[in-house]
């Protein structure tokens, strides 16, 4: 036994992971450089709003937003997001979240939208109010969200709209900005997932939404438990004093610089996202890895990723295995893999040993998706030798 490994003391095994960098297997692998600021960070003591700001101005150069705020995850980050649209600079509805029936508190979602992660945004106390037609996700038709759709539900109790952006639904996030922009509705993006590419930084800033939220565990390679909010300054100061703890004295309490105290007729309690605190470890690891993250050489990265996919793949002949460029993608290239029950495959394979994750994003249509994002390359052998012992025995 190694004394040194932590996850061989407790008794929890190593994972080969070619299904991404999936919350529930651990996120993003950290690059050496991250694990060192971590390490560096969480051996002195700092002002947490102090620290807060100067994320604040990392993550607006690196966005093209007005302010940005480390959060502990985009999941996180939704909450607060909502939180600011509700509270914005009062201080009393802040202290009433989660109960937010005594004022404003809807937001609309379109139903093209919803997600799972809808929840993040009810936490807040807001009230979600479904608009629109599902027709394309559906195959029902062909008609997406249009803006009178959206006009006809703004109300005075509705705060702000979200929206879950991707390759797909960015055609409707025009229409959307105009007409939120037109209502001063604040929008909501859950960007969660959009990076690679690195471009999805600044992308849905530059056409105006108001926020935008990524994780900075998965492809950004931060800490697990991190995650950003950028956009305008009014409300991500509002988050911000949602996430800070707030034990301070009155008369000694100096806020973040993002903070302007007249704002405020008084000094906030700890809010609804305290529990969701961003500690100077996640704060500091984020902004390296976001660093490195827009520095990074992603045509050089993905032609390595590629050759890496070849060389699995060559070891899969006979079986129907398929390579995506990352041109096709929009992100890294994927081998996907043809089986005639996806996910009996992919149960056998997570029961090997070592237990092997595939993706099994596209299983509906029988197919299992190798997405070598967080791929350790000492993994690329027995990764090959498991995907061909399993589709040999489920296959025969
Ligand atoms: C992963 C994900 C989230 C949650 O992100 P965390 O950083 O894990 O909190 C939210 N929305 C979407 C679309 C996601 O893919």
């Amino acid at each position: 036994m190694n004394e040194t490994d932590p996850y061989e003391l407790l008794g929890v095994r190593r994972r080969i992971n070619a299904a991404g960098a999936l919350t529930r297997l651990g996120g993003a692998v950290m690059a050496p450089e991250v694990v060192a600021a971590m390490a560096a960070a969480s051996r002195a003591s700092v002002d947490i709003g102090e620290l807060q700001d100067a994320a604040s101005r990392r993550i607006a150069e690196a966005t093209g937003a007005e302010a940005g705020l480390v959060t502990t995850g985009a999941a996180a980050a939704l909450t607060l997001a909502a939180a600011a649209a509700i509270a914005r600079w009062d201080i009393a509805k802040m202290a009433a979240l989660p109960h937010a029936g005594a004022f404003p508190h809807d937001i609309l979602i379109p139903r093209t939208q919803r997600t799972g992660y809808a929840h993040a945004l009810a936490a807040s106390g807001a009230r979600l109010v479904d608009i629109g037609h599902n027709d394309r996700g559906t195959g029902a038709g062909v008609r997406g969200l249009e803006a009178w759709e959206i006009e006809t539900a703004i109300t005075p109790s509705v705060v702000a709209m979200a929206f879950s952006v991707n390759a797909g639904s960015i055609v409707d996030l025009p229409a959307a900005i105009a007409t939120c922009r037109a209502n001063g509705i604040p929008l909501i993006v859950d960007a969660a997932a959009q990076l690679p590419p690195k471009e999805n930084l600044r992308r849905f800033i530059d056409m105006g939404v108001d926020l935008v939220a990524f994780s900075g565990g998965k492809a950004l390679g931060g800490p697990q438990a991190s995650g950003i909010l950028a956009g305008r300054r009014d409300l991500v100061a509002s988050a911000l004093l949602q996430q800070l703890d707030m034990d301070v004295a009155p008369d000694t309490w100096t806020p973040p610089r993002l903070v302007d105290r007249a704002n405020l007729r008084g000094v906030p309690h700890h809010g609804i996202g305290r529990g969701f605190k961003a500690g100077k470890e996640e704060i500091v690891g984020l902004l390296v890895a976001l660093e490195r993250f827009v520095k990074a050489d992603d045509a050089a990265a993905n032609a390595v990723l590629q050759s890496r996919l070849e060389a699995i793949a060559a070891s899969l002949s006979g079986f129907d295995v398929k390579l995506l460029p990352a041109t096709q993608t929009g992100r890294v290239p994927v081998l996907e893999i043809a089986v005639a029950d996806a996910l009996a495959v992919s149960a056998a394979l997570q029961k090997g040993n070592p237990p092997v994750h595939l993706s099994e994003r596209h299983a509906a249509r029988g197919v299992l998706t190798l997405d070598p994002q967080v791929l350790l390359p000492e993994h690329d052998a027995p990764l090959a030798a498991a995907l061909r012992e399993t589709l040999q025995s489920t296959v025969a």
